[in-house]
């Protein structure tokens, strides 16, 4: 990538070679032109740059040090709306869910909140493909809608699909033979009517699908939907990320995304973001990345075998309880060995039992019974390590029905709270999963309510408004 070695001064508009330190984009012809300037580019002096290289493609670094909660970018999507797989009716107009399944727009008759929502008429959202939708005369299905849109955005050669097409779609990774081919031609044969006759709309429909599957982030508000950002879909993934992200209606109706340091960042770091669930092992981790997003994550966490101490993918040895771990876990195909014998298992011998074990938990927590529960963990201890990510997720569901005085609950709340903790340092992630489990062990004789339930709060101040985590947080706030 070449840099800029001179501009123009806004100040006096001479040459200029004095490079901002900030944001490295903005010239000045003398220092004093730059403090002169500086309440205007306040606001615009960027903290981030973009560099390229092969194996990552466009990606963001620090432009200079960062502090936690220093904002690092805050901007409106290239596009917006429903995401791809869900089966939620959705208003086409705001994107909030729709209560009743007649009210519609009028001109379309694509799903609407309100026959009156201010969306379905601007420019920046129904508006845009409205008139579109008229003619094509598709049967209204809200996961197709993103598409559609970004047809639109396509066809009418919108300066926002310019930004959108420079984004990575990966669509050598998606041919023939792949779920994701199928899953757009099942998208293909339901819009066909869109696309203009003239034109196989095929190869544009599997760039969009690509490109949308690879980038769009999902937004809370509103709830159910996706949006591509030019900037934010450049931060890298991370399975520990400096940077964590929340979302704001902008003036425009369309959800804005903040990104802010979760912890100081130096200047040159790569800026990074988790798409992936921060409680998942690292071989389901791994597998959704090279799934979706085409990467193979190499962080720290995942050349770990033991995910950095917390043992969320460790199983006990059957013979002497000795520890079974991923001999390289940058591999799927690695085969397990134990610390104490020379037993060993396979992948797929691991992947089997680890799926059994799995059906099994999610028939039990679906009961949500104390005992079963009691039953279901004792079982598992067995068989996996105490911080294995099954054990855990039981653990959860269970210290929110033990009673306070039962000997068993602290231990299980303090084994939760460290493991989410090592793996979401700043509580980007886990959050409300944390804050849970921190309420639990108040209640607990011995510990010190008033500090974690502090700690809990804290955790939560950056939940979105009326999510649970924002209703938490109050329900702590009045207890305290
Ligand atoms: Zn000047
Ligand atoms: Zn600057
Ligand atoms: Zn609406
Ligand atoms: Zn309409
Ligand atoms: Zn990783
Ligand atoms: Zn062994």
């Amino acid at each position: 990538m070449e840099y800029q070695t001179e501009g123009i001064c806004p100040i006096c508009n001479q040459r200029a070679m004095l490079k901002c330190n900030g944001c490295k984009q903005q010239f000045y012809c003398k220092k004093e032109h730059q403090r002169q300037d500086w309440p205007r580019h306040r606001s615009t002096c960027q903290p981030w740059e973009i560099r390229e290289s092969s194996e990552l493609g466009r990606y963001l670094v620090a432009s200079r040090d960062l502090n936690p909660d220093d904002v690092i970018l805050s901007e409106s999507p290239l596009i917006w709306g429903p995401a791809l797989h869900s089966d939620q009716r959705v208003c086409v107009g705001c994107g909030k869910r729709c209560k009743s399944s007649s009210t519609r727009c009028t001109k379309c008759l694509w799903p609407a909140c309100d026959a009156n929502c201010p969306g379905l008429t601007d420019k920046h959202r129904h508006g845009l493909e409205c008139s579109f939708l008229i003619k094509a005369r598709i049967i209204p299905r809200c996961d197709v809608l993103l598409v559609i849109r970004m047809l639109v955005l396509w066809r009418t050669k919108s300066k926002y699909w310019r930004s959108i097409e420079k984004l990575q779609s990966h669509e050598d990774s998606r041919g023939q033979g792949t779920d994701a081919y199928e899953e757009t031609m099942n998208i293909y044969g339901h819009i066909k009517r869109f696309l203009p006759d003239d034109l196989s709309g095929e190869d544009i429909v599997h760039k969009i699908c690509g490109l949308i599957e690879v980038n769009a982030l999902e937004t809370l508000p509103p709830e159910g939907c996706i949006a591509i950002y030019e900037t934010a879909c450049l931060l890298e993934h991370s399975c520990l990320a400096n940077t964590r992200h929340n979302f704001k209606i902008d003036d425009k109706g369309r959800p804005r995304i903040i990104v802010k340091a979760t912890c100081s960042i130096k200047r040159g770091d790569h800026l990074s973001t988790m798409y992936t669930h921060a409680l998942w092992t690292t071989r389901a981790r791994r597998a959704h990345l090279l799934e979706t997003k085409y990467f193979s994550c190499h962080c720290k966490r995942c050349v770990d075998p033991t995910e950095l101490g917390t043992h969320l993918s460790t199983l006990k040895c059957p013979h002497d309880k000795g520890l079974v771990l991923p001999k390289d876990p940058l591999n799927f195909d690695s085969q397990w060995g134990c610390n104490l014998c020379p037993g060993i298992l396979t992948a797929s011998e691991v992947k089997q039992f680890i799926d059994k074990l799995e059906e099994d938990v999610d028939e039990i927590m679906y009961e949500a019974n104390k005992d079963k529960l009691i039953n279901l963990l004792s079982r598992l201890t067995a068989l996996l390590h105490p911080g294995h990510q099954q054990c855990i997720t039981v653990s959860h569901s269970l210290i929110q029905l033990l009673p306070a005085d039962n000997p068993k609950k602290a231990e299980l709340c303090k084994r939760i709270i460290e493991t989410t903790k090592t793996l979401d340092p700043y509580g980007a992630r886990l959050a409300l999963y944390t804050a849970v489990a921190l309420r639990e062990l108040s209640t607990c004789s011995g510990e010190d309510r008033k500090r974690l339930l502090s700690e809990a709060i804290s955790l939560l101040q950056y939940e979105p408004e009326n999510s649970p985590g924002e209703k938490l947080r109050i329900l702590i706030e009045s207890e305290l």
